[in-house]
């Protein structure tokens, strides 16, 4: 095996025309730190000038060596645990036809780039895992500056996906993302077929979501069968006028957490100070908002603030019994969780048309919502469909926002979550 050859292999060089002399490798010390150096030369005979096309072969006199272009630093992958560097010289070229002069080029770096293919494929690579960016850069030996240029490079966006084609059956949502989205929310469209994200867009605004859905055929939006969704109402609408096949279904999620809130609020509401079962109050919210079914009957521990031992049903029963307006909205909120849990439509419907005078406010107005979205929410106990696949993707979101500290860019952010999720693909074969 040739030097040259030996060298090739260690730096991962498949290009041939990459050549390697003795003395090639220098240890040198660049703030305390040893870094490997090495260096070598590229050089072939052309085919073709670039510039006016003119062909070698047919006239092997034209095109010239023409000296080299020196030292162009190209970060590598580590070697043996050190930072490694490839120093080249690239030969340079004269055509005397169009007397222009050209320079070398190789499949191992772009031109003009100082980051070699396989580092930048290594990069994509750890890209995909959830790990922070930090320590991608670290570990491939680039400054944060050249990672973030690399995720510039692939969050070019594709504004048409998946060949024009929408999922047959989608799931939306909003999530709070960075700066830069257009009202700090970005719009998230979920393939629930293949459980998987198809799209996020930087706005949650109506005319954007329009905007953004308009771009496919009308063909294509008529044959989307169902969308799960929130129970914001806007959407509703928008939803109906660009898919007008589709079956609209409010996500079982949702309307439990806007009766669940209602409940939270209506106890909020007594912990005033002068209230004596403020601190109660206070510390068991956690136990109230709790199924019924779920609450411990049987096993008594002692309790501070009672200073008795009590079972969890025995604490909420006491608690709820201190307020007729909290007794009444409690057992509605778990009427609404029994009746979605157990898919029975008939109970959800006598509640929200049954007279509820003696309920809070806030639950008054959770009802009022409920009514008001009446049509749509029997799809909820008629579908299977929920947006529990949203929610899990949306937890995936959070969790990459969370491990690289927080995004200021959302093509960043978007273009770190397809690659994690297996949608995105850049690496060159
Ligand atoms: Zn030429």
């Amino acid at each position: 095996m040739s030097l040259s050859h030996y060298t090739r292999n260690i730096l991962n060089i498949k290009d041939e025309n990459i050549t390697f002399e003795e003395d090639c490798l220098e240890i040198k010390k660049i703030k305390d730190k040893s870094i490997k150096v090495f260096h070598g030369k590229l050089s072939y005979t052309p085919e073709v000038c670039p510039n006016c096309g003119c062909l070698y072969e047919s006239n092997p006199e034209t095109i010239i060596k023409y000296g080299f272009k020196k030292n162009c630093k190209i970060k590598t992958t580590r070697v043996g645990n050190f930072d490694t560097i490839l120093l080249l010289d690239k030969q340079r070229f004269l055509c005397k036809y169009c007397n222009s002069t050209f320079t070398a080029t190789t499949d191992f770096v772009d031109s003009h780039k100082q980051i070699s293919n396989d580092t930048r494929n290594s990069v994509i690579l750890d890209l995909m895992d959830k790990i922070p960016e930090k320590y991608i850069s670290k570990k491939n030996n680039i400054s944060s500056s050249s990672t973030n240029k690399i995720l510039d490079s692939i969050s070019k966006d594709n504004l048409i996906k998946n060949n024009g084609k929408l999922p047959e059956i989608m799931g939306i949502d909003e999530f709070k993302a960075t700066k830069d989205t257009i009202s700090k929310m970005a719009f998230i469209i979920v393939d629930q077929t293949n459980k998987n994200i198809f799209d996020i867009n930087n706005s949650r605004l109506s005319t954007d979501i329009e905007k953004y859905f308009k771009r496919y055929p009308k063909n294509e939006r008529d044959k989307v069968k169902f969308i799960t969704l929130d129970l914001y109402k806007p959407y509703y609408k928008l939803m109906h006028s660009l898919f007008k096949n589709a079956i609209l279904i409010p996500d079982r999620f949702h309307i439990v957490i806007q009766a669940r809130n209602a409940l939270d609020k209506t106890r909020i509401k007594l912990c005033y100070k002068s209230n004596p079962n403020y601190t109660k109050l206070k510390k068991y919210w956690k136990l109230i908002l709790k199924d019924k079914r779920e609450l411990n009957k049987t096993k008594k521990k002692y309790q501070k603030c009672f200073k008795k031992n009590m079972t969890q049903e025995e604490i909420v029963t006491y608690l709820i019994n201190t307020n007729n307006e909290l007794y009444e909205t409690y057992q509605i909120y778990q009427s609404i969780l029994y009746s979605i849990d157990t898919k029975n439509k008939g109970i959800f419907l006598s509640i929200i048309n049954g007279k509820n005078k003696k309920v809070s406010k806030y639950m008054k107005k959770a009802i009022r919502t409920f009514k008001d979205m009446e049509k749509y929410i029997v799809n909820a106990f008629d579908y299977e469909y929920s947006n529990g696949i949203v929610e899990g993707i949306n937890n995936v979101i959070k969790q990459v926002k969370h491990s690289a500290c927080g995004y200021r860019k959302f093509s960043h952010m978007k273009a770190r979550i397809m690659l994690i999720k297996g949608l995105l693909n850049p690496i060159k074969s």
